[in-house]
């Protein structure tokens, strides 16, 4: 490993749950129950069926209904967690890695651009700093270094920039397309056995009185308004920002799976606003970052997002 690429970082030893699950595996008709078809649900479904167990997964609606399939599609490299948590930024970029071997079909490059205007000047000697760190973590995810643009080279690239500029930054992340991930991480998981459920609604999840264990699933298939039960020896919630509402099914407090909110928006335009990802700051909220990225998978449409940097003021609510 050269100077520059980043040493592992020591891993927790790790308990196999497929060991745990085994025991008694015969008196269920599934190990696992995973509940929501995002991409935490397909790919814990596709984990689990590659580790031998038995899975049955349940979305109430189609494959990527939620957040999955809304979302900006970039696989984040942590950037943002570089000076505070490197170790984030080190597992985001090999999680990156992974993505990309799995499914490199699905995969486009995002160039980010990061203009600086010259009243900031300051901040194009500090955010060089921070991208050059941001380097080593670079071929975990088969990325390329970042580079310092002139005002004319900036302008070259993305002609509609305003302001005075006095120079931008580049660098290189990942998009994906979500859907299709999801798909395809469900097909995969069937193909090896797993029984995967769309348009069907947990309603109900069996505990164990007195353990507190899970014995079944209730769903509900909304096509046929039948109902069904499933034996199972664990349940994933996977449902997403209906986390809380899923552990209720289970009469767990919907405290056992807080969800805290972030702002995030989305305007999808009908036409392509620019060549490159930008990052820059919306004009009448300075706390807030504001991206407009290029298209992912068509040249024809363009999304601005931004994302509040803001926190809830009260922690644990929802
Ligand atoms: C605007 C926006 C932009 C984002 N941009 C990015 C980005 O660029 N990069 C990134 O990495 N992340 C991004 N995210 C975050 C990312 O989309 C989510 O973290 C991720 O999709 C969550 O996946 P999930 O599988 O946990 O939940 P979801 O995809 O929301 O899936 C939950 C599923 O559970 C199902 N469900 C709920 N209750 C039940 C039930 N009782 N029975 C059966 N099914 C049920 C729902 O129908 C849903 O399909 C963004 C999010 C938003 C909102």
């Amino acid at each position: 490993m050269g100077k520059d690429t980043v040493s592992p970082s020591k891993r927790k030893p790790q308990t196999r749950p497929e060991r745990r699950l085994a025991v008694g595996a015969d008196q269920t008709e599934v190990d696992v129950v995973v509940i929501g078809g995002g991409v935490n649900g397909t790919g814990v479904a596709r984990d689990a069926t590659m580790r031998g167990l038995r899975v049955a997964l349940f979305e109430r609606n189609d494959l990527a209904f939620g957040a999955s399939g809304n979302n900006s599609g970039m696989i984040h490299g942590g950037l943002r967690y570089i000076r505070n948590d490197p170790e984030v930024t080190e597992t985001s970029c090999r999680d990156s890695g992974h993505i990309q071997r799995i499914a490199p079909h699905l995969l486009f490059r995002i160039p980010f651009i990061v203009p600086v205007e010259r009243e900031r000047k300051i901040w194009l000697r500090l955010i060089d700093a921070g991208l050059e760190a941001y380097d080593k973590f670079q071929p975990l995810k088969r990325g390329k270094p970042h580079t310092l643009l002139d005002p004319y080279e900036v302008r070259q690239l993305e002609p509609g920039l305003a302001g005075d500029l006095v120079g931008a930054l580049t660098f290189d992340e990942w998009g994906i397309d979500g859907p299709r991930l999801c798909t395809a991480n469900a097909v995969d998981a069937e193909e090896r056995g797993a029984k995967i459920r769309v348009g069907c609604t947990v309603e109900q999840i069996e505990r164990d009185e007195k353990t507190g264990a899970v014995r079944a699933v209730r769903y509900r298939d909304r096509r046929t308004d039948q109902a069904g039960r499933i034996t199972t020896r664990a349940v994933v919630n996977a449902s997403g920002a209906w986390a809380p509402i899923t552990a209720s099914l289970g009469a767990l407090p919907a405290q056992r799976a807080r969800v805290r909110p972030g702002k995030g928006i989305h305007i999808v335009y009908d036409r392509r606003l620019c060549n490159y990802a930008i990052m820059a700051r919306a004009a009448s909220t300075p706390p807030a970052t504001s991206g407009c990225r290029s298209s992912r998978t068509s040249s024809t449409i363009a999304v601005t997002s931004t994302t509040s940097s803001r926190r809830p003021k009260r922690s644990g609510t929802w």
